[in-house]
């Protein structure tokens, strides 16, 4: 299944793609919360009805919605940093031994097609294309074995930085939280559609057309079973949760000399199978 999560004339929606296109509930017709997030937290009997539903609700013209992020109020998103070998050497960093997690809230979101905000108190905003896995059943202590059975979906994500307040001390967290820096989306495509761990999928981040980042899943670190059981040992995940799971070398802030998003740049995250990421670059107002 190929989910969307959409605003039209000011009603959320969820639409899902069938045979002929797509076909949407919103927010006064649907008796789930039009959230992907929720979605996922249902039973699979849940699920099964809501799929039914979308399969006969009214057709949508995707092309004519604003994009809201997949996930609107996730109860957690966990970041991994250095989850690519030759991003941690870009970065002067050794690749690590246990994975290097920070925390993203929910204000920095935003969706396809949604500006990405260049803040006013810097220039260094950079680009980090990436996989995120959506859990459609929580836990602690997930054995490894088991950890991919716990994820609903995959989507795409832009992890937008602020470099030099990334920088500015050991904890990444101010860098990664500017409002509008989040971009999510526009797809999330459910488990099965893709191999499992979305392993072997090519990942492309172009700015303005050039191709910036290119790597395959394949490269990461720490996979996305891998990554579950770990973090499990330490926290309960519950359904609904994002993990964004790093990116590739080819960042901005690596290249000399820099080269940061400006007002205008046009920044598109592409994995395989998944979908396209598109976002234009607007300064705060
Ligand atoms: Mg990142």
């Amino acid at each position: 299944m190929r989910l969307l999560r959409f605003e039209q004339d000011g009603r959320p929606g969820i639409a899902m793609q069938v045979d002929d296109g797509w076909r949407a509930c919103k927010v006064d017709e649907a008796w789930f919360a039009p959230d992907i997030g929720a979605l996922a937290a249902l039973s699979g009997e849940g699920r099964a009805r809501v799929f039914e539903e979308l399969h006969t609700g009214a057709p949508v013209d995707i092309g004519a919605v604003s994009y809201l992020p997949p996930c609107g109020q996730p109860g957690k998103i966990i970041c991994l940093g250095l989850n690519y070998r030759d991003h941690a050497q870009e970065f002067d960093f050794k690749p690590p031994s246990y994975p290097t997690l920070f925390a993203r809230f929910a204000s920095s979101l935003i969706g396809h097609e949604q500006p990405l905000i260049r803040p006013r108190i810097s220039t260094d905003f950079d680009y980090e294309g990436e996989l995120a896995v959506i859990l459609g059943r929580g836990g602690r202590h997930i054995p490894e074995a088991q950890a991919l059975s716990h994820v609903f979906g995959y989507s795409v994500f832009n992890d937008g930085s602020i470099r030099d307040y990334q920088l500015r001390t050991p904890q990444w967290t101010i860098g990664k939280n500017f409002d509008g820096t989040g971009a999510f989306g526009p797809f999330v495509v459910t488990a099965d559609e893709v191999p499992p761990g979305a392993t072997g999928l090519t990942l492309e981040t172009r700015l303005n057309g050039e191709v910036m980042q290119h790597a395959s899943t394949d490269d990461m670190i720490f996979g996305v079973a891998q990554t579950i059981a770990l973090i499990s040992e330490a926290i309960t995940l519950s359904a609904g949760d994002v993990i964004v799971m790093g990116t590739p070398s080819g960042v901005g802030y690596a290249r000399k000399p820099p080269v940061y998003m400006k007002p205008g740049d046009v920044c598109e995250v592409e994995i395989g199978r998944i979908g396209l990421l598109r976002n234009v670059v607007r300064e705060e107002s």
